[in-house]
């Protein structure tokens, strides 16, 4: 998504090698019209398939499945971080490993907005490890439903989450792609569409 890379290069501030900063319009102060394009954009990727729900976790993900959700007209989904689940006969849950916190915390979802009838489209910040994505694909397993696929608003590609969601079958899709990064540069993989 051309508008999403010249964003980056123009705002994004690069922590080290493996962290990029994009608080200046989508993770702290958001850039409210970037992010309905964003939804616009991947419910024209994932909209060949009936999704009937949007799924990401808190609180990073939140702004990217609405307005995804918003363009395909049906309700999003998110899910909670808890350090201990105290309802867990209602909930899906599922570990997820931080790559930015370097902790472990539970992902929840209530039993009641998740089933069997469901097709439903992960969507997320970013995609690193794979681990927050992983987490969520689990839920959408042990709730039954279908999972359509996963879309990320960045992907850095040099980290192993593609790969691993790839693995286990999973449709990723992510608007800009990462090669590499180092200080005041940013490299992009060219686009494709899966
Ligand atoms: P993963 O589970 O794929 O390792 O990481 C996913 C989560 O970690 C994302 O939802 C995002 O919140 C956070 N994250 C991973 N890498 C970065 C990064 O380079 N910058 C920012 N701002 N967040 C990141």
């Amino acid at each position: 998504m051309k508008l999403l890379k010249e964003r980056i290069c123009q705002e994004g501030l690069i922590l080290s090698e493996t962290v990029l900063k994009v608080d200046s319009f989508l993770n702290h102060q958001v850039d409210t019209e970037l992010v309905l394009e964003i939804g616009k954009e991947f419910a024209q990727i994932f909209g060949d398939e009936p999704i009937t729900k949007v799924l990401t976790v808190e609180a990073s993900g939140i702004q990217f499945a609405m307005a995804t959700a918003a363009a395909l007209g049906v309700p999003f989904l998110y899910a909670k971080k808890k350090k201990a689940i105290t309802q867990a006969e209602k909930m899906y849950s599922a570990s997820v490993f931080s790559f930015t916190r370097q902790e472990t915390y539970q992902i929840c979802v209530s039993q009641k907005y998740l089933g069997p009838s469901d097709k439903v489209l992960i969507v997320d910040d970013f995609l690193a490890t794979g681990a927050a994505l992983i987490g969520l694909t689990d839920i959408v397993k042990e709730a039954g439903a279908q999972l359509v696929g996963c879309g990320c608003v960045i992907e850095k590609s040099f980290q192993e989450g593609r790969n691993w969601l790839e693995n286990k079958g999973v449709r990723v899709h992510s608007l800009a792609r990462i090669a590499s990064m180092s200080p005041g540069k940013v490299e992009f993989l060219e686009e494709h569409h899966l």
